[in-house]
């Protein structure tokens, strides 16, 4: 544990140091937990996005996206209920300040009874927090954490005040002009992209001609003011989702709700997760809206925590949306209902959510790639590597091209491959350096493939191509490169 603690912190150094991942502000000594994405971060984020998008878009001809405003009328977010319920438990303590979700503070003791080897008593712990968080009992949980005998970790005492809600949307003003009621101008930044996708739902059903089951999905910035924001980039200030609702006919909603559920692990494996890093968790504490919900967990360096949720959400946002906005929102299925023999008419559509953070992907991606390698030449000497194993299909650069000198020619080859090959996929030049240096240099970044151009090139159309992952160096025809790389994507 402390080892991959080291690594985790590595990674972050790492990430910043190569252009992934920078702390935002960082020239004003950073904003907490808000971070930028540097040249090599944005292009890879841009990649998995447009994986995603690919797969829900143009792999089901049922699924269309949009790209709905960030800030929406106010009484969306009364409708869905964010304004009321969109909260955590959160408690202080007194003497430190510091202020703690509930369920953060005790999962921290639970994992530490886990690593003192009391897995009794850190069930028992998590069974009971799960119980009193159900039923919303505050008092409850405040007995558990005293009786517990939870420390806050800054000021080592049990000194906590009383358990309260917290509503973690940003709130902002509209508009110039002054209203006598100051509440006119509020709107929300956000807190998911989801309720773009619901207002929205009958302009992409009737333009779209859209027939029952069928998906809406979007990806977006979303905002939450997330009182413990830590651990990088998995717990964001700002952050963004790729959301997809399916809209099904209701009683329908268990099935679609299965299906996405083992959709969603097989894409999270064709990107490079392997099976046994990911798993399923069931809630038992269900969101107002739900009647089924589940998350899949990754093994992150910190533990297993949620990567993505799948939600049943029934017709309650729909339902609300028609109840607020006094507006019919309902569909009409000419489809014959086999046990009346007649169409199934007119009905609010239930909904089944695939949510993912696109962060939390970039984290997952990015820890597994993540290695630092050390190993025995046949010269008896030591060396060592750090190397990103992104998958080609994902990678930020695919190909290096590397003239071995700056001179006899070899620099014109080498823009002519890259002239070649910019058009289909990202490429990267350089000819400073010694060839090793570079070679470990996009290591480093994760280019899964490097190509030299030496003399031999001029006297037979060859050039070395090197494998990122096994450090394998073969002879292959110039004219084969741009094929090789290709076929990896
Ligand atoms: P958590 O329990 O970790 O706070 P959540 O259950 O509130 O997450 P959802 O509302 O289901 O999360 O949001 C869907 C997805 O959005 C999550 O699975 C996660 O990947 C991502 N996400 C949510 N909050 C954040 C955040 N603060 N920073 C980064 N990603 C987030």
């Amino acid at each position: 544990m402390a080892n991959e603690a080291n690594n985790f912190q590595q990674l972050i150094s790492h990430c910043k140091e190569y252009g992934y991942i920078f702390q935002s502000s960082e020239l004003y000594d950073g904003l907490s937990a808000v971070y930028d994405y540097g040249q090599l971060g944005a292009q890879l984020k841009k990649n998995l996005r447009d994986e995603w998008w690919k797969s829900m878009t143009q792999l089901h001809e049922n699924i269309v996206g949009i790209d709905a405003a960030i800030f929406m009328h106010p009484t969306v977010w009364k409708a869905s209920g964010h304004v009321d319920n969109f909260s955590d438990p959160m408690i202080d303590n007194k003497d430190s300040k510091k202020r703690y979700r509930v369920d953060h503070l005790i999962e921290a003791h639970a994992e530490q009874l886990a690593l003192d080897g009391k897995k009794d008593e850190e069930a028992a712990l998590l069974k009971s927090m799960d119980e009193l968080l159900a039923k919303d009992d505050f008092a409850g949980l405040k007995t558990l954490i005293d009786s517990n005998n939870i420390k806050c970790s800054i000021s080592k005492t049990c000194n906590w005040t009383d358990v309260r809600q917290f509503n973690l949307m940003f709130k902002t003003e509209f508009g110039a002009v002054a209203s006598e009621n100051p509440d006119d101008n509020i709107v929300y930044l956000r807190p998911e992209t989801a309720q773009g996708i619901f207002v929205n739902f009958l302009n992409v059903q009737k333009t779209g001609r859209m027939k029952i089951p069928f998906g809406i999905a979007q990806t977006g910035k979303a905002f939450r003011n997330e009182i413990v924001a830590r651990q990088f980039i998995f717990r964001m200030r700002e952050f963004e989702q790729m959301e997809m609702q399916f809209f099904v006919r209701p009683g329908s909603q268990m099935e679609w709700y299965a299906y996405w559920r083992d959709a969603r692990k097989v894409w999270h494996q064709s990107i490079g997760i392997p099976a046994e890093k990911l798993r399923f968790h069931d809630h038992i504490k269900l969101a107002h809206y739900a009647d089924a919900a589940l998350d899949i967990e990754f093994e992150f360096p910190f533990g297993w925590k949620e990567l993505e949720g799948i939600h049943s959400r029934t017709d309650f946002d729909l339902s609300q949306h028609a109840q607020y906005s006094k507006k019919k929102i309902q569909y009409f299925d000419n489809d014959v209902d086999p046990a009346t023999n007649k169409p199934y008419g007119n009905y609010t559509p239930y909904v089944v959510e695939t949510s993912v953070g696109l962060d939390r992907l970039f984290l997952t991606v990015i820890s597994l790639a993540y290695a630092e390698e050390k190993w025995t030449k046949e010269d008896g000497t030591e060396d060592s590597r750090v190397v990103m194993r992104i998958p080609a299909k994902i990678a930020p650069t695919k190909l290096a091209i590397l003239p071995l000198v700056k001179k006899d020619g070899l620099p014109e080859i080498a823009r002519q491959l890259m002239d070649e090959c910019k058009q289909s996929f990202m490429c990267f030049y350089e000819e400073k350096d010694a060839i090793g240096k570079r070679y470990r240099r996009m290591d480093a970044i994760g280019t899964p493939f490097c190509v030299t151009i030496d003399h031999q090139t001029k006297e037979d159309n060859t050039v070395t191509i090197r494998y990122r992952d096994d450090m394998r160096q073969e002879r292959i025809a110039l004219s084969d490169v741009k094929k090789i790389v290709l076929q990896s994507l």
